[in-house]
């Protein structure tokens, strides 16, 4: 999750791929270190769910002190995949709270509806791991052109539903968003796009 515009540059190459970051990362530690065994669960099922669908990108899903109120954040170097980091200050929280925050930004328009409220960050950053516009590989590159099309020709589809204002902000966003929904929300035109997506150009 992030704000607006673009990416952050960081020290030693790295740039985080959501966006309004900007602060530190520091402190990262692994997925079992959050305070509840239940948040625990739902992210490595949110892991697991997303490996199923979308293939086996990034293993490498930590948590970590974010210096901003983002949930998570997806850091590339160098053209490649770093790893996702998720806000300890957010799932370091009791489950029932965490659900709130996200079900609010359900409510709010701001996010892409889903069912699964406490996977819905995970799978966001897996998403932005399996493509984002940082990214420099030759596939990521071909599969840029067929995502950006989508994303004009969805932005201009008054009809669509489910989606919030986020997946708007750029095409990294909608990407991400698109992808979240198809694998926790309900499926459209879109969703089914994004994973066919995904398969031609093995992302
Ligand atoms: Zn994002």
């Amino acid at each position: 999750m992030g704000g607006r515009g673009g990416s952050i540059k960081m020290t030693g190459g790295m740039v985080v791929g959501d966006s309004n970051f900007k602060g530190k990362v520091s402190n990262i530690r692994g997925l079992g270190t959050v305070k509840e065994e239940q948040v625990y669960k739902e992210l490595k099922q949110g892991v697991s769910r997303y490996h199923v669908v979308m293939g086996v990108r990034q293993r490498e899903v930590k948590v970590g002190d974010l210096a901003n109120n983002v949930n998570g954040v997806h850091v590339t170097s160098n053209g490649k995949s770093e790893m996702i980091v998720l806000n300890s200050k957010v799932f370091d929280l009791p489950k029932k709270e965490i659900a709130a925050r996200v079900n609010k930004a359900y409510e709010s328009g701001w996010s892409s509806k889903t069912k699964k409220p406490l996977q819905h960050t995970i799978t966001h950053e897996l998403a932005h791991a399996t493509w984002n516009s940082h990214l420099n590989g030759v596939q990521q590159i071909a599969a840029g052109k067929e995502i950006r099309a989508l994303y004009n020709k969805w932005d201009r589809d008054a009809r669509k539903k489910g989606y919030g204002q986020y997946a708007r902000q750029d095409v990294n966003e909608f990407w991400a968003e698109t992808v979240t929904k198809a694998i926790h929300g309900n499926s459209d035109k879109y969703t089914r796009k994004v994973k066919y997506i995904a398969k031609k150009y093995k992302l």
